[in-house]
């Protein structure tokens, strides 16, 4: 895909019309979020100015509305992820995905069980499982990362035969590093051990557009936010045995069958997950972003972005005194690096004087950095609607910025 079917995505995107300090704005963050086609932005738009009503409650007309659209979206990203749609509950974001799973998976977690997980996690893949370990005795193994911030697979299948872990929560794609990590070989490996499989997809759900059925994972997290869609909107797959036997991790109203003061009986999975009123207008814009993606040529798209990655590795690999971190040929467009010993803070900071968005520090993987060795990063992460021009003058405002600090 040359540059041409991009211009005319990046019209899609109304932030790109915004100057950011007086400057067009050259957005490299998306691995902290993406940003919105106009789709995403009208549907939430609409439904708040002509269809705004609770779910699941009203027999009114625009109650009935609102609940047909909401629940449409279940089968639309059922349909995008290859699964039945009674095996996706919506949460806020992966991190609430990830606590409910951590939490309903602790109940059948005994003292000294294995939870396996990597040094490249997510904070949010790390805290819950740290809390499950603490309430059942059970303790937390890595799997083999190198100094490069590379998963070993050879050594993490053969350690995942030994340890026979009862949980293996994994990232498909690391936020720090954009690593792409093979977690189908992960999964087909823990199939003899019982192991249940988490997926953190933050990172994979817009680059990578997974077939659960084909990775073959019990569960799989996203958050919306990080896929064109809205934020506070996120969710999770799990295969419908395993999700409906967890315990109840939030409660209140929409998730029983009945209420009495002498018990409480539960709907079945996904309701019983999904107590009070839903982020209903985020499910909606979400929706958008999913019919939006439908609509693009996917590989295309990815080989877009991939080529700008390689444009971008190029590029810095020409820069003197920069270390790039993580697996350069397994990535999901995202470059991590650090120049010199200059401090991450303040590189970022001189390059948002040239209109650049990136995000620098730890980015919530400080076992990742401690692992590595240093603080923290810089960090460029692209979507496919970024552009050779966002590349040359990220570069161009890099070499100046390392200019200033070498005077
Ligand atoms: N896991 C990964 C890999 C992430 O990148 C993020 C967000 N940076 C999360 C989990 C948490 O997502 P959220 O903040 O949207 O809940």
């Amino acid at each position: 895909m040359n540059d041409n079917p991009c211009t005319q995505i990046r019209h899609d995107f109304p932030i790109f019309e915004v100057s950011v300090d007086d400057q067009p704005l050259c957005y490299l963050d998306s691995a902290a979020t993406t940003q919105k086609p106009n789709q995403v932005i009208q549907a939430v738009k609409d439904f708040y100015q002509s269809q705004n009503a609770n779910v699941h409650r009203g027999l009114h007309t625009l109650s009935e509305q609102a609940t047909t659209a909401y629940e449409a979206v279940r089968r639309k990203l059922a349909q995008f992820l290859n699964v039945q749609s009674r095996e996706i509950v919506w949460t806020s974001g992966a991190t609430a995905s990830l606590n409910l799973i951590a939490y309903g998976l602790s109940d059948s977690l005994k003292k000294d069980d294995v939870i396996l997980l990597s040094p490249l996690e997510h904070h949010a893949n790390i805290v819950p499982w740290q809390l499950a370990a603490k309430r059942t005795g059970a303790r937390i193994e890595l799997l083999p990362v190198d100094a490069q911030g590379i998963l070993q697979l050879e050594q993490a299948k053969a350690l995942i035969e030994n340890l026979k872990p009862k949980v293996m929560s994994i990232c498909h794609a690391s936020n720090a590093l954009g690593n792409i990590n093979d977690v189908a070989a992960l999964i087909a490996s823990s199939k003899s051990s019982g192991t249940v499989t988490v997926i953190d997809g933050a990172q994979s759900l817009l680059h990578l557009r997974p077939d659960l059925q084909q990775l073959d994972c019990d569960f799989y997290v996203f958050s919306a936010h990080k896929a064109l869609g809205p934020t506070g909107l996120g969710g999770l797959y799990g295969r419908y045995e395993l999700l409906n036997a967890l315990p109840v991790y939030q409660s209140g109203g929409e998730m029983i069958d009945t209420v009495s003061f002498s018990g409480t009986t539960f709907r079945p999975a996904p309701e019983k997950f999904e107590p009070g009123t839903p982020n209903i207008a985020g499910v909606i814009g979400f929706g958008a972003a999913l019919d939006y993606l439908a609509a693009q040529d996917h590989d295309a798209l990815f080989q877009h972005e991939q080529s700008l990655y390689q444009s971008l590795l190029q590029q810095l690999s020409g820069i003197d005194g920069i270390r790039i971190w993580g697996d350069t040929a397994n990535n999901v467009g995202t470059v991590s690096f650090n120049y010199k010993n200059e401090h991450h803070y303040d590189l970022a900071t001189l390059l948002n004087t040239h209109g650049i968005a990136v995000r620098s520090g730890h980015h919530c993987t400080q076992p990742l950095m401690a692992h590595l060795g240093i603080e923290g990063t810089i960090r460029a992460s692209l979507a496919f609607y970024n552009n050779q021009q966002d590349i040359s003058r990220f570069i161009a405002a890099l070499k100046d910025t390392i200019s200033l600090l070498e005077e």
